[in-house]
Formats: structure tokens, sequence, C-alpha cells
């Protein structure tokens, strides 16, 4: 997200399978931008997802999957629909530039190219990126601590889930509460209140997920919520157990808590392999009833369950 790195280099993704083109072009654009390269179809679909490239290069004519079909999936898929793809081909029939544009590319560039022209549109489709990045960023971030809101998480669970379930991969959620924050407010203020889920939300919880699909969002009031695509139940304890140890860290004071003397955090996880027969609130509930739990089990600890596949 643009607001956790402002100073970023952006991610293109150059597909061919001729490496004298990858060779011009990683010449062209390494020194400037993040640079990762496919050379068939099916390893650029997978580079897609792992890495979330700001801009795709593609070649049209390749084995097995031709750049055509590439754009196609990539379009199908709402998660992956927005990166803008520019053709990189030999094609130069006004038939195949149609098609290109058809199949939603954003440019379409012959070969044999000049590298100051691709480098110019590349930049060009680039910053339109970063401007449509920072407006979807600024609808969708909580606007007391700064991280991503509720409608940020719940179109993040919507799409994880519908991947989860296509590629029988986990997912873990990790709902999360704080302990007596209504005494909080009541004994140090609603603005120490607000100061209390702005620190915890930003020194809290970041730093501690790393993968690009992970989320940590403001879920509502003192709860927030970790959704942890392609994380086993273990791999989703561990996350939650040191947003549990951070907070506790912190030390922040918090005299009236019957758990500590400081804020602290009740936490619930839950997770599964997803089924598009199901719906993501399933999975929400499964982890309230946890949290719920922790609760009734003295605060300030992690509860979890495994449900398995769905
Ligand atoms: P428990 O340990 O059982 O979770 O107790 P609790 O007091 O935290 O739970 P409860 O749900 O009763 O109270 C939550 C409080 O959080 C109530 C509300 O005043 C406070 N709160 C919710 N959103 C905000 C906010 O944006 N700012 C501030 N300062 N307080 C908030
Ligand atoms: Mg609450
Ligand atoms: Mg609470």
């Amino acid at each position: 997200m643009i607001f956790d790195q402002p100073n970023r280099r952006q991610k293109v993704l150059v597909v061919d399978d001729t490496e004298t083109n990858i060779d011009v072009l990683l010449e062209l654009l390494d020194p400037i931008y993040e640079v990762s390269v496919a050379l068939d179809g099916r390893t650029a679909l997978d580079l897609v997802v792992r890495e979330r490239p700001d801009i795709i290069l593609l070649d049209v004519m390749m084995p097995e999957m031709d750049g055509w079909t590439v754009c196609q999936r990539l379009k199908k898929d709402d998660t992956t629909k927005d990166i803008p793809i520019i053709f990189l081909t030999a094609r130069g029939h006004i038939d195949d530039e149609l098609r290109g544009f058809e199949l939603g590319a954003v440019d379409y560039i012959t070969k044999p190219f000049a590298a100051i022209v691709v480098q110019a549109r590349v930049k060009t489709h680039l910053e339109l990126k970063a401007q449509r990045d920072y407006l979807s960023a600024l609808s969708t971030l909580d606007g007391l601590t700064g991280i991503p809101n509720r409608r940020r998480f719940d179109s993040a669970i919507f799409h994880e889930w519908q991947r989860a379930a296509r590629s029988r991969t986990s997912l873990s959620l990790v709902l999360m509460d704080v302990d007596f924050f209504k005494l909080y407010n009541d004994n140090y203020g609603h603005a120490a209140g607000d100061e209390c889920l702005r620190k915890v939300a930003t020194e809290g919880f970041r730093r501690v997920v790393h993968r690009v699909a992970d989320l940590v969002a403001r879920y509502g009031g003192e709860e927030f919520v970790c959704l942890l695509p392609d994380t086993d139940h273990d791999g989703a304890r561990h996350v939650a157990e040191v947003f549990r140890a951070n907070v506790e860290g912190m030390r922040i004071p918090h005299a009236h808590s019957a758990t500590a003397p400081y804020v602290t955090l009740s936490l619930g996880v839950a997770t599964l392999i997803p089924s598009v027969e199901f719906d993501p609130v399933f999975l929400i509930e499964k982890a309230d009833a946890h949290l719920y739990l922790s609760k009734k089990n003295g605060r300030n600890r992690v509860t979890s369950l495994d449900l398995g596949k769905l």
C-alpha cells in the first residue's frame, strides 16, 4: 500500500520468451524500477499473484500460453484486472493492435521498438497507476488510525476467499479487541482513547505481517482484524501472538484494566480451507467466537480454531 511505502520503487513485470528482448528491457528499466521477468505465460500468472506488479510488459507470441490468454486471465480476476498491461509484440497488424486494446491493454508497442519510447510509455502508465492507487488507498483507509478500513477488509476477504477456495489453500483470520477499552476512555478521556487506538494500530501491528496479500485493518471501534491468505493455523497463531506481545510490550498505562496495569488485547484466530459454497462471514464468526473465549478466560490471550477443509 502506497502509504506504507511512500518511496517504494514501482514494480514492472516483463514477459517474453526471447532472452535478447529481455536483456534490452532490463537494461532500460532495471535502473529505475523493480523488474521481474517471466519467460512464459504460466510463470507470468504465478509471478503476478506473488509480486503484484504495477505494470506488465507482455509479449504475444510465446509457446504454450500466448500473451492474449495471459491478458484474458488477468482481466478476469478482480485482484489483477486493474494492473495495466502493455503488449510488446512483433505482431504489427492493425487487427492485432485492436485485439490487444479490446482485451483491456492500456498500450500496444510493436517490435522492433525504440527503447526511449518504451521507457516513456511505461513512465506515463506508471504515473497514472500511482495516482489511481493513491485515490483508492484514501477511500479505503481508516481516518483515525491511517490503516486500512472495514471497507477494504470486506473486499479483501471476499477476494481472498474465492482465491483460496480455487487454489485449496488455507485462509486465516485474526480478530482483536482492546481489553477494557470503555474504562480506558472513562478514565483517560476520549482523546487519549483515540491516541491509544492510533498507537496500537501503527506501533503494535506494523512490521508484523510482510506478505503482499496480508492485511491488517480496523474492523470497527476498538476492534482490529488481520487477514492472512495462504497461512496455516500455526502461522496465524504465531502472528496473533506477536500482535498480543507487541501491544503488551508497549506498556500503555491502563490503571483501570482488571487484566494488567497496561493496555492489552484479546485475540481470536480461525483457519480454514474455504469453499465457494460458504460465505466468508463464517470465518469471521468463528474468529469472533474464539475472541469471546479469550475474553472469558482472562483476556490478553490468543484462542484459536483450525477448521480444516470446508
Ligand atoms: P472488553 O475487554 O470486554 O472488550 O471491554 P471493553 O470495555 O473494551 O468493551 P466494550 O465493547 O464494552 O467497549 C468498547 C469501547 O470502545 C466503547 C467505546 O467507547 C470505545 N470506542 C470505540 N471506538 C472508539 C474510538 O474510535 N475512539 C475512542 N476513544 N473510543 C472508542
Ligand atoms: Mg469491542
Ligand atoms: Mg474491548
